[in-house]
């Protein structure tokens, strides 16, 4: 099933594996199954997959993974930065 849902969303074509396991989780917006990547960690914020809902979320658990929809206003502020190097 899991296997199922990596192929349809493109994670294996190409011929590419990917090396991190995925877990999968709803959008509580729009309902769409997502793939978080395993070392993405709590409080990481991700954009929902369909780009008709385009929610920002916040991974608030994981093994299994939760996540809360994020106000768009929150998005803007400076811990949005995926990475930061100083
Ligand atoms: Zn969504």
């Amino acid at each position: 099933m899991a296997r199922e849902n990596a192929r349809r969303s493109g994670a294996l074509e190409r011929g590419q594996e990917y090396l991190v396991p995925i877990e999968f989780v709803k959008c509580p917006t729009c309902k769409q199954k997502l793939a978080i990547l395993e070392y993405v960690t709590t409080g990481t914020l991700v954009v929902c997959a369909n780009l008709k809902c385009d929610t920002s979320l916040r991974i608030i658990s994981r093994g299994p993974v939760r996540v809360e929809a994020v106000p768009e206003a929150e998005t803007y502020k400076a811990d949005y930065r995926p990475a930061s190097y100083g």
